[in-house]
């Protein structure tokens, strides 16, 4: 089912995975999304070579899996920076032979080797999926931040509302750590004539090093809130990620409370987390038990 019909009638609820990198096999990736099943989300997405893991050929046997398998909306991640149209052509046939309709076009972060070809920015991929490949439902990234290459905030903006003319069904939040950023964006897209459906993504932190590590690649700002957390935690690794599940349950309640299009738990390969995150929500009633 494509996602923009569910957000037509629903707030969603959804998990991310990344395929296995090198020599893990692709069951070790399905086995994660079968567990995550069990808590129904509304889709599970599955990310294209995140962070150049050069997994990328793993993206669509696993959504079409998660599809056809478990009978959850896939939603397959497609970043364009170093393809061309034909390499995205390929690509998608692949997707819609394995039955899967929904996919999240993105740039992908620079790498030294990692030119433009026939896309630039993704908007320009958004515009010739919907050329080509009609038929998609097509999901974009937005950063409540902004994102770390923007010059200005209304340039940050400005290339959403690129998205939305190009063709883009809803958009898909980075990671934040203090939901009134959130709020701030959403208000601040409606100004600058941005209305598609914002699903919220929301990161369980599992240590200080991670967090860090997500500061600097993502451009999220770690608030005092969570640093004293942090703090009060320790250098013991299971207080940390204790700290880190308690901390964004927090956040997707007061998040629900507020109002979202949608909610997106980036559960990193852990059904342990997104099940945590999936009982926070029943308990506060966004959920169904
Ligand atoms: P763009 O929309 O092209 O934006 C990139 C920069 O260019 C921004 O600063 C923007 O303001 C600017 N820009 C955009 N259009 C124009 C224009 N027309 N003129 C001038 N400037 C412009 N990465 C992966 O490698 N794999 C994944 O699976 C993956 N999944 C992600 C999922 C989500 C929900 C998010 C939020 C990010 C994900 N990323 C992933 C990271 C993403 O690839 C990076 O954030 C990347 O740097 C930007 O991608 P984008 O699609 O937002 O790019």
């Amino acid at each position: 089912m494509k996602i923009s019909e569910k957000l037509g009638h629903k707030q969603t609820f959804s998990f991310e995975i990344f395929p296995p990198r090198g020599e893990m096999p692709r069951e070790a990736a399905f086995g994660v999304a079968s567990e995550m099943a069990h808590d129904k989300p509304d889709w599970i997405s599955v990310t294209y070579s995140a962070g150049g893991s050069g997994n990328s050929a793993n993206t669509a046997p696993i959504a079409g899996s998660v599809e056809r398998d478990l009978g959850i909306t896939a939603l397959a991640h497609l970043t364009c920076l170093g393809s061309t149209c034909a390499d995205v052509d390929a690509y998608v046939s692949e997707l819609v032979a394995s039955g899967v309709q929904n996919v999240l076009a993105l740039r992908g972060d620079r790498a030294p080797g990692r030119e433009a070809i026939d896309f630039e920015h993704a908007s320009d991929l958004i515009a010739h999926l919907r050329e080509v490949s009609p038929e998609l439902c097509i999901g974009a990234a937005c950063y409540p931040e902004g994102h770390v290459e923007s010059p200005t905030e209304d340039e940050s903006y400005e290339s959403l509302y690129k998205k939305q003319e190009a063709g883009a069904d809803y958009l898909v939040s980075q990671l934040f750590f203090d939901n009134e950023d959130f709020y701030r964006f959403r208000e601040k897209c409606l100004r600058h004539r941005v209305k598609l459906p914002i699903v919220a993504g929301v990161m369980p932190f599992t240590s200080v090093k991670q967090i860090q590590r997500m500061a600097f690649t993502c451009g999220a700002s770690i608030p005092a809130k969570v640093v004293k957390r942090l703090v009060l935690a320790g250098d013991d690794p299971a207080a940390q990620a204790a700290a880190g599940i308690e901390y964004a349950c927090e956040q997707l309640r007061d998040l629900a409370a507020n109002g979202v299009d949608g909610l997106h738990v980036y559960s990193m390969n852990k059904p342990a987390i997104a099940h945590t995150a999936h009982d926070a929500l029943v308990e506060c009633g966004y959920l169904e038990a």
